[in-house]
């Protein structure tokens, strides 16, 4: 961004942390690195256009000298609020504030704090399914407007959608609010919890009804997990009460993690979700070796290409161990579709070895559907690891490429979360996603789990000769 920039203005003002220094005064030297947009002004020549720097000169020395702070860092805090906050053309600030005569007794040039302040591009969801839902959401961007530390950019629709998470409860109105602010992500939680709160928010059942309910989508290109807050939010990519309304008001965005934009999520989710709901009947059964062997014998070997399967042998044995599992997805008694585990016992990690819809029944949601059915059975494990060949290779051609995203947001949509691992197994390039099973169970770093889960499969000799295991 283009940068207005105002040097060692000096500003004779009183902050320090000793009484003389606040009696006396002394010299303080500011500079400020503007980060605004100065190209329409530039080309119009208006100064209307651009920020004054004159007037931002005048509005420091005021603001400096008028105000009495221990601290040079909180002289630096304020007056770099106080500008974004008076100049509405400035997106960022740079501030320095030098203290050349600060009471030290040895020999020095200066002293001086330096900080960085912007606004930040930030994605609200809201819902409500109680009482008048309407009110509640509009008093959410109402109490948004009203904090200056907030500047409501754009509001979706209000949409009204069903419930979510299997609680019985009232349908919910949805919506995403655009919104830029200066505060950091946990101040911005700090906001939106009181702001529920004034609006008589209980939280009594997770997922239950709520008079209004506040999260942050996106803050920036953020990427943040503390016990308090997950940036993105952790769920969105599988939300369509979510999706629905951020792909109004920001289809173009990036969810910084997954890397597709808003619209891209929104379309695969809806897509899936749409053709799962036609089918009711599938279910899910674990399968006895000799129905894995028939399965493995004829299916897998038309499903998979040659190089991915291995003898028989090897999964029986593994499966001797305990280590392997199957289990089929059967509409009456068609099968539908098949996966294949190895399972880390120890670790409770399942790795998906294979996957596959069945025939005729590809292309209409039988896979999403299947996953989902595979999550609630497998919901005392740890996680569900699953290779998927790499979409981001320098040398493979447009259609493979093309191909390999899809199969990710497929997964992406089933819930699986993009990891920094990689794997080379056999000459082929693979990106590790993880699907969470139980819940709260956090992203981490998957190359020692990997690799475990591996030698549940291979001899160490040949996973040494054979399989590369980098993380990030
Ligand atoms: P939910 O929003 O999942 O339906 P709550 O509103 O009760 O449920 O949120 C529970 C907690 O989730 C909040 O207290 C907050 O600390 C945490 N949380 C984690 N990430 C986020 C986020 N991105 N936005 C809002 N809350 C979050
Ligand atoms: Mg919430």
């Amino acid at each position: 961004m283009d940068q207005i920039i105002i040097e060692n203005l000096r500003v004779y003002a009183h902050h320090g942390v000793y009484s003389e220094e606040n009696k006396n005064g002394q010299n303080f030297y500011i500079t400020a690195v503007m980060e605004t947009d100065t190209r329409n002004a530039g080309t119009l020549d208006d100064l209307d256009l651009s920020t004054n720097y004159g007037e931002v000169c005048m509005f420091i020395n005021d603001f400096v000298a008028e105000h009495t702070y221990k601290l040079i860092e909180t002289v630096a805090e304020k007056t770099a609020e106080a500008v974004l906050l008076k100049f509405p053309l400035i997106r960022r600030v740079t501030l320095e504030i030098r203290k050349p005569e600060a009471p030290i007794p040895l020999p020095f040039e200066s002293v001086s704090v330096k900080i960085v302040r912007g606004w930040h591009r930030a994605y609200l969801s809201c819902g409500s399914n109680m009482g008048d839902r309407k009110a509640h959401l509009d008093g959410a961007v109402e109490a948004l407007r009203e904090d200056n530390m907030c500047r409501v950019i754009k509001c979706s629709d209000w949409i009204v959608t069903e419930p979510y998470g299997g609680v019985v409860q009232e349908d919910f109105l949805n919506g995403a609010i655009a919104l830029d602010t200066l505060y950091t992500p946990a101040m911005l939680l700090k906001k939106l919890h009181e702001i529920e709160y004034a609006h008589d928010r209980e939280r009594k059942i997770h997922w239950g009804p709520r008079t209004l309910d506040l999260d942050i989508l996106l803050y920036e290109d953020c990427v943040m997990h503390t016990e308090e807050l997950t940036i993105p939010h952790a769920d969105m990519h599988n939300r369509y009460f979510v999706l629905n309304p951020l792909a109004q008001i920001a289809p173009y965005e990036r969810h910084p993690i997954l890397g597709s934009s808003i619209g891209q999520l929104y379309e695969v989710l809806g897509n899936g979700a749409g053709k799962a709901c036609v089918i009711e009947n599938l279910h899910i059964e674990r399968l006895t070796l000799e129905q894995a062997r028939e399965i493995y014998g004829t299916y897998a070997q038309s499903d998979f290409p040659p190089e991915e399967i291995k003898p028989f042998r090897v999964i029986e044995e593994t499966w001797g161990r305990g280590s392997y599992h199957a289990y089929g997805f059967y509409e009456g008694t068609t099968l539908c579709a098949y996966a294949f585990l190895v399972a880390d016992v120890e670790k409770r990690l399942l790795l998906l070895d294979y996957f596959a819809v069945v025939g005729e029944r590809r292309g209409q949601g039988y896979g999403s559907r299947a996953l989902a059915l595979l999550r609630e059975g497998c919901a005392e494990w740890n996680a569900l690891v699953i290779e998927v060949e790499d979409d981001e290779l320098p040398d493979i051609n447009e259609e493979t490429r093309c191909m390999r995203k899809r199969r990710i947001s497929f997964y992406t949509a089933a819930g699986c979360l993009m990891s920094t691992t990689r794997s080379r197994l056999w000459g082929v390039d693979y990106r590790i996603m993880v699907m969470p099973l139980m819940d709260q169970y956090a992203q981490m770093c998957m190359a020692d789990k990997l690799h475990a889960i591996y030698t549940n499969l291979y001899r160490e000799d040949i996973l040494r000769q054979y399989f590369v295991i980098t993380a990030e």
